[in-house]
């Protein structure tokens, strides 16, 4: 057992943990594996798109110098989209179009359909057309060597879009970091296998932390809890520090008799790059590294080891996968009333979100222990509430994370 040495600063946590996480290896992956992941390289345009001028509409493609209304048209060939005509349009020609067709040689316009006498070997015009009507100019979209997506960029459905028109089979991003997720404590009990004995509570910590590295975009998987025995500690994490870019531990990391986690990563040659935090809930977490695996150490109680993997696990996943915008959202709250802090570290608490006139207005979603899963549920943001024994005034600004970003478009209340 070991009393903590020193305890840091919130932001100065964050700062030691983005700066001791690597970048995750450059692989190019399939464009349906790639969504949600972040450039590694700029993606230029091979060619100019759309690569060949064609029909936006289903007509007929004309000289537009013969394209006025009354004057009839003989229809020599046709153009789906995919099989360009095989003939020229000449002087009181047309060729049948459809859209995405490509323009047949001669013709500079396409008339609607709707805006004749209708389909036919022959057709009368009943609108007049002029130059480059109902055309799609061969790269209008994307020219040649665009740079039409940066590096750092995350891919949604419109990138995965423009990266396909481009005919990009792949993508270069960084990969998702492997996250194994281990509950520790003699009292767990795997949720649905039994009932639970006297002292015994169900794991929720795995589960929950699981889903948050899912959430941020980790290929995370869960191993069965350890007990609170050194070997079996030992054992366990070993195991996950082989196989994982980050391990992520909950409880045995304070400085009960029972907290076996630090000590148990030291011996297995982890290094120590904080351990103790001046912030509430979270203050035993402990981070370190060892060879290419970082290490974060995690409080047991549920409240605190989720709030803390949003505070410091979340922000390394991010940043290893190479995203630009490692944080949530934060804004600026204010509270109606003073709020104490008598912790003596600064509190993160768990708070709800209205959009008010004066901004966004937080209030506490009520007891804040950190014991008490439900007021997660509930909870739209952290509000940073210190530092240290510092509280905050009514109506002062307070930096907020949002956890909740659906909220931010919420309507004023009201
Ligand atoms: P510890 O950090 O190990 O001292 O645990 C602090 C509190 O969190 C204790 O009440 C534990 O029973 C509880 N706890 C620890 N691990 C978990 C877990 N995986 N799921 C739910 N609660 C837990
Ligand atoms: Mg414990």
């Amino acid at each position: 057992m070991q009393l903590f040495e020193k305890l840091i600063d919130h932001h100065e946590a964050v700062r030691l943990v983005l700066e001791n996480v690597p970048r995750l290896p450059v692989a190019r992956v399939p464009l349906m594996d790639a969504q949600g992941l972040a450039l590694a390289e700029d993606v230029r345009a091979r060619f100019d798109s759309p690569p060949f001028d064609n029909s936006a509409v289903d007509g007929y493609a004309v000289r537009s110098a013969d394209a006025e209304a009354g004057r009839t048209f003989k229809v020599v060939d046709e153009a789906p989209a995919g099989r360009p005509a095989q003939k020229k349009v000449g002087e009181g020609e047309a060729i049948k179009i459809f859209t995405g067709g490509v323009i047949p040689e001669g013709a500079d316009a396409v008339v609607m359909v709707e805006n004749t006498s209708g389909w036919g070997e022959e057709f009368e015009l009943r609108k007049a057309a002029g130059p480059g009507n109902n055309l799609r100019g061969a790269g209008e979209d994307v020219r040649e060597g665009d740079l039409m997506l940066r590096a750092g960029t995350e891919i949604g459905a419109p990138e995965i879009a423009l990266a396909a028109t481009q005919g990009y089979g792949d993508l270069p991003v960084y990969r998702r970091p492997r996250v194994v997720v281990l509950s520790t404590g003699t009292e767990l009990v795997e949720p649905g296998t039994r009932e639970l004995s006297p002292g015994e509570i169900f794991d929720s910590n795995s589960f929950a932390l699981l889903a948050q590295a899912r959430e941020a975009g980790a290929e995370a998987r869960r191993v069965a809890a350890a007990s609170d025995d050194a070997d079996v500690l030992r054992n366990a994490t070993e195991e996950a520090l082989e196989s994982a870019d980050v391990v992520v531990t909950s409880g045995g990391v304070s400085v009960g008799e029972k907290d076996l986690v630090k000590s148990t990563l030291l011996n297995l040659g982890v290094e120590q790059v904080f351990w103790g935090i001046k912030l509430k809930p979270g203050k035993p977490v402990f981070f370190g590294t060892r060879n290419d695996a970082r290490f974060f150490g995690l409080p047991g109680n549920p409240v605190s080891a989720m709030v803390c993997f949003e505070l410091f696990v979340r922000p390394a996943l991010m940043r290893m996968m190479g995203r630009e915008d490692s944080r949530r959202p934060h804004v600026e709250v204010y509270f109606d009333e003073d709020v104490e802090n008598k912790f003596g570290r600064m509190h993160a608490m768990r708070v709800t979100l209205t959009r008010a006139e004066g901004g966004w207005r937080a209030e506490s979603v009520g007891a804040q222990g950190s014991g008490l899963v439900s007021s997660l549920t509930k909870a739209d943001a952290l509000a940073l509430i210190g530092p240290e024994s510092e509280g905050v005034r009514a109506g002062a600004p307070v930096e907020a994370i949002v956890l909740r970003e659906e909220k931010l478009l919420g309507r004023p209340a009201g």
